[in-house]
């Protein structure tokens, strides 16, 4: 059931057995495992719920819907990076690609033995992996609805001898209409609004959307509730409050919102994890101009991948953005952008993720709010120039006209001399274009409240009755995409509140 703050006409008061903040990867996934588990659940989201049916096909229209301040969240530092997220019922699995990974064992190893947690195994996985494939039907990407833009760099990777492979997605019957970034207008993509939370709804867990949580309800130090206000869809606050008592509280409403929920509250600011440990995964990508016509935004933008470049850090993945979200975010202006947007669909792109070992934080400032501070390092920076080249010379090598990227002072690359050129000349952190999709580890899982906001029960150190389980608590980058890892957290949690153990 769904209570929409927008046409809320009283104060609420309610008692439930969990109480859910956020409905994303982590808030739906562990709200559909307790109400399936006999628990009665609420789920409180900020945004609105968005039936298929209103789904627009125009992407621009859709940042000012499905995407909190319009798609233009950014970081402070060198570089600026954009972080896009998500602000609907689904959290931003509803805008997100689609792309699935198990987590890396070499990160669950890391875990295991650098981190001391213990209990996070290989094995402890494997079967919660299996249940959050099979609620999402992770299948692999079909070559015949792919975007060009995958498949010709899959004909020169092949050529080339590199290996390279479909994504494994989470979808049923996708059509390559290539919106997953804009909510896929066929329900096709498995996110939390058509896979976790109709399931949670049929075993009875009530959503509230257009609700803001605002506070704790604490007693001593412990958590017993939460209050919310109802709002408008236009944002504007309706007077009307939520207050819900439940002895489980579970914070789930990002990693850049979590942390700063929890410091207005006055809960773990004691704790020096708190907002601090934030990787990022940053991106970018390069254009190859083909003789061809590509028209990239046809097919699913993001089907292919290799791991060519995986020792060094570097995961590349296919991109495709659509012309007018193209035209906002190239670095060109005037004839330059104009020349550029009439040769676009004649453009492949690919892009590539990086595995950081930069760290940044989320932190209020006076004037700007909730902020993240995050500097790309050196090491960082070289990872870019790789990635960057070894794209370069694929698509030159493979026929490409011209290579553009989002580097200044490499703009355009016509030759190998070119690429030579970024190879070895100096390239600064200001001088990357990226944006960044992962936020990862503002309250990040440690073995101790010295090196972690939560412990390996999702508690929040000091605290009884509140659990942290979103981006927010992944302990350290994946160099791969998050989703995954996010909803086998929350499926975890929610096996732990319930006392069951998932076996296979
Ligand atoms: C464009 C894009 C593409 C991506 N593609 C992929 C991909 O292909 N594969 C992949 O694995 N990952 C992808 N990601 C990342 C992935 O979607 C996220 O890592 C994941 O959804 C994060 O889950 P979460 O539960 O931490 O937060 P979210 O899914 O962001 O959910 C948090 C929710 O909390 C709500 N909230 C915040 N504050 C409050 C408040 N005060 N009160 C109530 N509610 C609140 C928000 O509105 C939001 O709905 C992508 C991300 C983006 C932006
Ligand atoms: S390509 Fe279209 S149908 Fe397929 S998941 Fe993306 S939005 Fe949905």
């Amino acid at each position: 059931m769904i209570v929409d703050g927008d046409e809320v006409g009283n104060d609420i008061d309610e008692h439930f057995d969990a109480v859910v903040i956020g409905s994303g990867a982590g808030g739906a996934v562990v709200a559909k495992e307790l109400a399936e588990g006999g628990m009665r659940v609420a789920i409180i989201e900020d945004g609105a719920y968005h039936k298929l049916s209103s789904h627009t096909d125009l992407p621009y229209e859709a940042l000012g819907r499905l995407y909190r301040d319009k798609g233009f969240t950014t970081t402070l530092g060198k570089p600026a990076i954009p972080i896009p997220m998500g602000r609907a019922l689904g959290g931003t699995t509803v805008i997100n690609s689609g792309t699935c990974f198990r987590t890396p064992k070499s990160v669950l190893a890391h875990w295991n033995n650098d981190l001391d947690l213990k209990s996070l195994t290989e094995e402890s996985f494997s079967a919660i992996f299996d249940r959050v494939e099979k609620e999402i039907n992770v299948s692999e990407a079909d070559f015949s609805v792919m975007s060009r833009a995958n498949t010709i760099f899959h004909e020169i990777l092949t050529k080339k001898g590199v290996a390279g492979h479909p994504l494994k997605r989470n979808i049923r019957g996708c059509e390559g209409c290539g919106f997953c970034c804009y909510g896929c207008p066929t329900g096709a993509k498995q996110s939390m609004d058509v896979s976790y939370l109709p399931k949670a709804f049929i075993h009875g867990a009530k959503a509230y959307v257009n609700c803001t949580f605002e506070q704790f309800i604490i007693e001593n130090n412990r958590v017993t509730g939460i209050q919310a206000n109802f709002h408008r869809y236009a944002g504007a606050n309706n007077g009307h409050t939520l207050r819900i008592k439940a002895p489980r509280v579970i914070m789930a409403a990002g990693t850049f919102h979590t942390p700063q929920l929890l410091r207005d509250c006055g809960v773990a600011v004691e704790n020096r994890n708190l907002g601090r440990n934030l990787t990022l995964h940053p991106a970018t990508k390069v254009f190859a101009r083909f003789d061809e016509e590509i028209r990239g935004w046809e097919g699913t933008p993001q089907a292919y991948y290799s791991e060519v470049l995986k020792d060094q850090g570097i995961t590349l993945e296919g991109i495709f953005v659509p012309p007018d979200i193209a035209a906002m975010t190239v670095p060109f202006v005037g004839r330059r952008l104009n020349e550029f947007m009439r040769e676009y669909k004649h453009m492949a792109t690919f892009g590539f993720l990086i595995s950081d070992s930069s760290s940044g934080r989320v932190m209020k400032l006076p004037l700007l709010g909730t902020t993240v501070l995050y500097n790309l390092n050196k090491a960082d920076v070289e990872k870019f120039r790789k990635g960057v080249a070894y794209l370069a010379r694929v698509f030159l090598e493979g026929g490409a006209t011209k290579v553009y990227t989002l580097l200044h002072g490499y703009p355009e690359f016509s030759t190998l001399a070119d690429v030579e050129r970024l190879e070895n000349g100096p390239l600064k952190a200001e001088d990357i274009d990226c944006m960044a999709f992962h936020p990862l580890g503002s309250c990040r899982m440690g073995s101790t409240a010295e090196t972690g906001v939560v412990g390996d029960d999702f508690r929040v150190y000091g605290w009884e009755g509140l659990y942290i389980c979103d981006g927010s608590v992944i302990p350290s980058p994946l160099g791969v995409n998050p989703q995954v890892t996010i909803m086998a957290f929350a499926t975890r949690l929610a096996y732990q509140m319930l006392g069951k153990r998932l076996t296979q």
